[in-house]
């Protein structure tokens, strides 16, 4: 038995038994039952309604046939999905992952921990994942387009910006989003807010590049301020070097901190003097190398195959922003031993449940990701906002936005720790403040939902 409460067991064994060989799924949703312990303990509605066994099934699921041709002429079919979680506080929303790992279990995980993430932002957004086991690493711009094209024309029937809003994630960044937004466009004749993420020139919101970094240091900065500490003069450690890490580096930086080792998903680099963030955008935004590239602009730097041992950098502050169980006990344990104080977590689920035991047995500050990483999802709001009454804000309007909603998600998070005698325990807040938006709006709309 790993619950003490009998009707959370009873939840999680069904979840097993009906999603077997979804091993990231059923991780996500053991993590988010065990911090609803007192929750339910509390509130004995939650299991008369079955709002458990509700949550944990998606509304929806879709998978589908991506047929496409590649450069050579050759039929090339990959899988689509989408999982349509909970619309319980607005239209479905999370981004697009293509990455050769995508299957099933990886989306409904990426699906369940968005609906708490999304009530967390304050904005009425319900929650969803979807991707591709596609992997667009060496393929051309046309094998690109072709597939994207291939994949929007089956999606386009499932989303609208009343019903679902995807975005990007990993393998999905600008390039893939024109190439999706032109093709429902095309498809249904229609320029509605049913993507986010845009380009600038066809209704994307300024600061939503830069969110998910950004969003994630000004989380870091408020949790790091209520122990009278700050960025500054800290060393950092930012795993990843995609869209997340990228500018989770220049706030950091800005914030006074410095930045001293990055990775992708072949090695780390080191630069004792701080790795300047324009030069990986340089290299992995523009023109797609491999990180070691950094060593061609900064000599002094040092490249280091593999990415995991990045954790073993001597640092303060750990920013893991690449993908997820990244983080394993042993590498939790070397960040511990070489004097980190803070993880603060840009990816999804970067830490496995043993690292994140090691966090809390070792005092860590630790901001787990349904609240840090969740700037990205609360600007793409803004973003759907802008579209739906047809405005552009400045940059500094919705960064502005973006400071307060981080800061108020640190707040809730902190509280509802609080309530349930759980001090400082972020993990267990973020989850608990998620679930009693959500829940709320389910034992309003009767069992049916
Ligand atoms: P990108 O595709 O832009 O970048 C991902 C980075 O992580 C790349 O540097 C990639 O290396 C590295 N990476 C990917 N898979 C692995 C792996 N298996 N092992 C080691 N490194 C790996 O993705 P994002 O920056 O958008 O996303 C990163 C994380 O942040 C994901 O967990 C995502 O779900 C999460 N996230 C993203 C948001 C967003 O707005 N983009 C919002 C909230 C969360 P390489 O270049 O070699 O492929």
């Amino acid at each position: 038995m790993s619950f003490k409460n009998t009707y959370i067991q009873r939840v999680y064994d069904d979840l097993v038994i009906r999603n077997a060989h979804e091993p990231e799924f059923h991780q996500a949703v053991h993590e988010v039952l065990e911090s609803l312990e007192p929750v339910c303990n509390a509130d004995p509605r939650y299991e008369q309604e079955g709002v458990l066994e509700r949550l944990v099934e998606p509304e929806r699921v879709i998978y589908f046939r991506v047929p496409w041709v590649d450069d050579k002429g050759r039929v090339q079919v990959n899988r689509g999905f989408r999982v349509q979680f909970s619309s319980a506080i607005g239209p479905y929303k999370g981004g697009l992952r293509f990455h050769p790992s995508v299957n099933a279990s990886v989306i409904k995980f990426l699906g369940f921990e968005q609906i708490f993430k999304n009530a967390l932002t304050g904005l009425p957004i319900g929650g969803g994942k979807g991707g591709a086991d596609f992997n667009p690493k060496g393929k051309s711009d046309g094998e690109v387009m072709r597939f994207c094209q291939s994949f929007m024309t089956e999606l386009a029937k499932h989303i609208g910006a009343y019903t679902d809003v995807p975005a990007g994630d990993i393998g999905v960044g600008s390039r893939e989003i024109g190439f999706l937004y032109g093709q429902y466009k095309r498809l249904t004749n229609e320029f509605t807010g049913a993507i986010t993420g845009k380009g600038l020139r066809y209704g994307g919101s300024r600061a939503r590049t830069e969110a998910t970094g950004f969003g994630l240091c000004y989380f870091t900065e408020e949790m790091l301020n209520s122990k009278g500490d700050s960025f500054k003069d800290k060393r950092v450690i930012i795993s990843g070097a995609g869209n997340v890490a990228i500018y989770a580096n220049q706030k950091a930086t800005e914030l006074g901190a410095k930045v001293v080792a990055m990775s992708d998903s072949g090695g780390f680099i080191y630069d004792k003097d701080g790795i300047d963030f324009n030069i990986i955008k340089e290299i992995k935004e523009v023109s797609r190398l491999r990180i070691s590239e950094y060593l061609n602009y900064r000599p002094g730097a040092e490249y280091h195959e593999g990415c995991s041992g990045i954790w073993s950098v001597p640092c303060d502050i750990a920013l893991p922003s690449a993908t997820q169980n990244e983080i394993s006990e042993k590498s939790a344990m070397s960040l511990v031993k070489n004097g980190c104080f803070c993880v603060s977590e840009g990816a999804n689920m970067p830490s496995t449940p043993e690292a994140i035991k090691v966090y809390f047995e070792n005092n860590l500050l630790y901001g787990p990701a349904k609240a840090a990483n969740a700037g990205g999802v609360a600007t793409s709001a803004l973003e759907m906002s802008q579209n739906s009454i047809r405005d552009s804000w400045s940059f500094e309007q919705v960064d502005g936005r973006l400071q307060d909603i981080m800061k108020n998600i640190y707040r809730r998070t902190a509280k509802a720790a609080e309530k349930y005698d759980l001090h400082g325990n972020l993990m267990a807040g973020a989850n608990i403040a998620g679930f009693e938006k959500v829940a709320d709006a389910m034992l309003a709309y009767g069992i049916a939902y």
